[in-house]
């Protein structure tokens, strides 16, 4: 029999998210989430999609993710989906930080692991919940390829110009601080899928990605290869998103802990989770921060304008840094969603030859689709991401190539 299904695995500090898929079809066959591990009562919700079950909620405590990761394995076997299948080939694992030298998905070996682990100090809050995945995984399959899917994979191509900040040199190397860009996965998956849109080669198109969830990121692609992206030594540096700052003078931060007696700890928290949308407006949904605007609502509508201008700013940093561009493409949570954002995003542009038709703009769809006008000289596109797809075939192509 060949083994045609992938596991993939996304493993936070306190929460496992997982996908079964069959690549002969990419059809996912369970989806599920495991949250508030280590916590009093954890919560596991099952959804499989293959046979008609319904999906499944369990409340019980799991320690740690070893104990999360048996019970999904419980839950799959239930729905005659076991990890103990001939039929599974490999299992993917989102890796947040990949460094320099991981540039495509690879199979774990202890070398990999050690070099995992050694990134650790430039990604403290997620590399560590990543290892602890893998380390389950491999104990529940030990036979089986485990692959790393990194999300710094796809920036890796990024010229040093882009890359590096203006730091002394020698400071910078002994830390490995540069410019590394996160979500790379889903910029990957949107960019090629939006010259498919384009009916175009990927290497024949430029295109500004925006990928706006509650994480928010855009890069330039140049010919299917990164050339810039907004995320920086962490996921901090760039846009407006729903809880972090994005670019902000690094002399606040001295100013918070001198002026403001504030410890680098309570920066960081408030930098990365009490800022951005939420830290503006109180509320990180845009969804929500749509509907005060449409109440009258100033504070709401001030924060809007300040996602937008950000967003604006790197439209045209990136045309810049393109010269040409192909398309602008919109993904993720608010990107897919909200027309409203992509509307306030390219108004005024029409010189640089972008425009949106509001009526296309405003159709709700989960299809890739262009939403400019035909006159437009830069197509406007909305793209679903879909990073546990990309995952999965990038799992599955390195799996088949070792076996072929
Ligand atoms: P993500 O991180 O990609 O899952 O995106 C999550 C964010 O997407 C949420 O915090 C919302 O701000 C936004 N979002 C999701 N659905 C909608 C919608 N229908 N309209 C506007 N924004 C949305």
């Amino acid at each position: 029999m060949t083994a045609t299904r992938v596991l993939v695995l996304n493993s936070g500090s306190s929460s496992v998210k997982y996908q079964l898929l069959d690549m002969r079809d990419s059809s996912r066959l369970a989806v599920g989430l495991v949250e508030r591990i280590g916590e009093e009562i954890s919560r596991l919700k099952h959804t499989p999609l293959t046979g008609g079950g319904e999906p499944r909620e369990r409340e019980e405590p799991m320690a740690d993710h070893e104990q999360a990761l048996r019970a999904v394995a419980d839950e799959l076997a239930a729905d005659g989906l076991g990890l103990d299948s001939p039929e599974l080939a490999a299992i993917g694992h989102r890796v947040v930080h990949g460094g320099l030298k991981f540039t495509e998905p690879t199979v774990i070996d202890d070398a990999v692991m050690k070099e995992i682990e050694r990134l650790v100090p430039v990604a403290p809050l997620h590399n560590p919940a990543n290892i602890t995945g893998i380390r389950t995984a491999q104990a529940l399959r030990p036979d089986l390829p485990q692959v790393a899917v990194f999300d710094t994979a796809f920036h890796t191509t990024m010229p040093e110009s882009a890359a590096r900040y203006a730091l002394d040199v020698k400071t910078a190397d002994e830390h490995r601080v540069r410019r590394y860009g996160f979500h790379g996965t889903s910029h990957a998956y949107v960019s090629r899928k939006t010259a498919q849109l384009l009916g175009r080669a990927p290497e024949d198109v430029n295109v500004i990605v925006l990928h706006l969830g509650n994480g928010a990121s855009a890069s330039a692609v140049r010919g299917g290869r990164c050339v810039d992206t907004s995320m920086g030594l962490t996921p901090l540096e760039g846009l407006v998103m729903g809880t972090r700052t994005g670019d902000m003078d690094p002399a606040v931060i001295f100013h918070l802990a001198r002026v403001g007696g504030m410890s680098i700890d309570e920066i960081d928290i408030l930098v990365n989770k009490k800022s951005g949308l939420i830290g503006l407006c109180g509320d990180n949904d845009m969804r929500e921060i749509r509907r005060r605007i449409d109440a009258g609502d100033e504070e709401a509508a001030l924060a809007f304008e300040i996602y937008i201008h950000r967003l604006k700013k790197y439209i045209g940093a990136y045309y810049a840094v393109l010269g040409r561009v192909d398309a602008i493409a919109f993904t993720a949570g608010v990107g897919e969603n909200a027309a409203p954002v992509r509307e306030a995003a390219v108004a005024g542009l029409e010189e640089l030859g972008l425009a949106v038709d509001g009526a296309l703009n405003s159709v709700r769809s989960d299809e890739a689709r262009l939403i400019s006008p035909e006159y437009a000289r830069v197509a406007v596109a909305v793209v679903p991401t879909d990073e546990e797809l990309e995952i999965a075939d990038q799992t599955y192509a390195l799996v088949s190539d070792r076996n072929a």
